[in-house]
Order: C-alpha cells, then structure tokens, then sequence
C-alpha cells in the first residue's frame, strides 16, 4: 500500500477512500507511460533526474490529506515558482501597477520564447507565467537586492505550502545561472526597449533562485488547496493571500498554466493548473482540493507527460472539471 492518509478525518467508505484508491491506481497505470517522456537537461542539474518517478498529493478544505507513488521525492519548483512570485507582486504593488507592465494573454509560443516580443508593440511580455513575464514581474518588487527579493518569494512559497523549511536546490541554482544564455537574451533584450529596468543580472539571479526551490508533491497539494481556498492554507489555517489575488492567480493558471499546451490541457483536464521544467504541476480546482504531481519525464512542450495523465484520469474520476 502506497497511499496513505496524513491528516484523516476520512469516513471508513466516504470520498477518501476513493480519492486513495484512485491516486493509487492512476500511478500505477500511467508509470509505464513515463518511458516515452524525456527529463529537462538544457538545465545541466535536471538531466540527472530518473524519469521513471512518478508521484501525487492531493488535499481538500477541510484539511485532509492523500498520497501515492513518489509523492516525498524532491523536486524544484521551476517554473512553478512563477506563480508565488506573481501573487506577491499582485499583493505588493496591486493588479493595476504589474497588469501595465505584463499582459494577461496567452501565448502559442514556448515558455522561452523570444520572437513575440520583438514582433509586437509595445515590446511587454504576454503573461506573468512565461520566463519574459516572470522577470519582468520579479523586477517591480519593492526589494534592493536579489537577496531580498528571493527571500520575500521564498517566504511566501513556505506559508502557501505550509513547509516552513522550503529552500533552494544550490545545485539546480547553480546549474541554471551559469548556463541560462536564453534568458540572459530575454532580460536584455527586454531592456533594450524599456521593458524591464534595474540591474538585469541582479533579478536574473533572484529569478534563478526562486526557480530552484525544492519541493514535493504534497508541498504543492498543499499550495494548490491553499489558491483553491480563496488564501486560507487549511492547515495552518493563515490567511497568505486575499481571494482577490487568488481569482487572478488561478485564471491566469486556466489560461496560461502550461504555456502552449494549455489549450489542449484546458479541454482534456479543466482545471486550473501550472507546470515546471523540474517535472511538478500544481493543479487548484476552486473550493475543494489541491493536487500536487511529480513526474520528470516531460512532453515535447516541457510540460510533465506523467503529470498531465494523471491529472486527466483523476479529473474524470472525481468529476473535478470546472473549466
Ligand atoms: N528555470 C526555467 C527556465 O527559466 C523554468 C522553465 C519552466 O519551468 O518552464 O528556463
């Protein structure tokens, strides 16, 4: 048996033990899938991952929580880690202030992409979930320096999750600094037409930074609830953001969630979600539970191929579809 319930309050034959028997049966079935997927290795660190691990959390309002597979494996948040950092700067400085700098629009283009931004005027990144936007909304933070600026992110990704010791992967952090060629030319490139202002390695490394925080899947079950629960983390029970930043969180994770796969996403799952190179997806289906997966074996779109399954069948199963 590798489900088990953390923090029951289940009836004996309620929706718990169905929510385990589904998390457990939906590993088992998608695992062998993962052999048809590749692991992220333009970021050195990740192409040492097994892509055999699958794992899952899922946990609802009301405090419960359920997991399978390698649910407890370490992973980093990537492209994850977007999301807190963008519900921080909607807290600190209002939607007004970052929307004029960010767009609120999906894109056809992968997460890294350059050319969109050269074609189109004024020259502002679509959406605060691609690399573009995501440092272009780490820029306006109130923060000096790289130091506090990560530290303010990683605070939130710890009350949001609720694991108080949530840190950095030095390796990963490494890793992406010294080889990020791709989004050195987009934060530049982004600063040739007045984009993006301040010092540009400075917030590159701060972004290098927030994308390795290591996580598991249960962290990001738990943050997931934490967005579906309009702000409340229902097991520490603070408010870490207002229902307000939440909505725009969660629309923007509908929309825009798994770059130019959240079409297709949207329609096979219906669930606000958002994925990283590093293998997780946090999934937040309003008023009811967050899900947490892990798989490193990702699709052609750096989105994970066993996460993405997984997350299908289990929206079927539990009728979780709100989109
Ligand atoms: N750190 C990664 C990058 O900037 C994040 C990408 C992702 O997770 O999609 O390339």
């Amino acid at each position: 048996m590798n489900t088990e319930v953390l923090n029951g309050r289940l009836e004996p034959h309620g929706d718990g033990e169905l929510i385990s028997k589904v998390l457990e049966t939906v590993v088992e079935q998608v695992r062998p899938c993962t052999s048809r997927g590749s692991v992220a290795t333009y970021i050195p660190e990740l192409g040492k991952q097994d892509k055999g691990l699958l794992g899952i959390a899922m946990a609802s309002v009301q405090g419960d929580v359920w997991v399978a597979g390698d649910w407890d494996s370490p992973f980093t948040m990537q492209s994850i880690s977007k999301v807190v950092s963008l519900g921080l700067a909607l807290t600190e400085m209002g939607e007004e202030r970052v929307f004029s700098r960010v767009g609120v629009d999906p894109t056809a283009d992968p997460f890294n992409s350059i050319m969109r931004l050269e074609m189109v005027a004024p020259h502002r990144p679509q959406n605060p979930l691609i690399n573009a936007g995501a440092i272009v909304t780490l820029s306006l933070l109130p923060y000096p320096d790289s130091h506090s600026r990560f530290a303010a992110v990683r605070d939130l990704a710890r009350r949001l999750t609720g694991a108080m010791d949530l840190d950095m992967d030095e390796a990963v952090y490494v890793s992406e600094r010294d080889t990020s060629d791709r989004n050195r030319a987009l934060a530049y490139f982004l600063r040739s037409v007045g984009a993006l202002e301040g010092d540009i390695e400075d917030i590159l490394d701060s972004y290098f930074r927030q994308c390795s925080l290591r996580v598991n899947a249960k962290d990001l079950a738990v943050m997931g609830v934490t967005l579906a629960s309009g702000g409340v983390n229902p097991f520490s029970g603070e408010r870490v953001l207002s229902s307000k930043v939440c909505r725009i969180m969660r629309a923007l994770m509908a929309t825009c969630g798994l770059y130019d796969g959240s079409g297709e996403f949207a329609v096979r799952v219906g669930v606000p979600a958002k994925s990283g190179v590093g293998g997780g997806i946090v999934a937040s289906v309003p008023m009811r539970y967050g899900i947490g997966t892990f798989g490193p074996a990702l699709d052609p779109k750096g989105n994970s191929l066993g996460g993405i399954m997984m997350l299908e069948r289990i929206s079927k199963e539990l009728s979780l579809r709100v989109l």
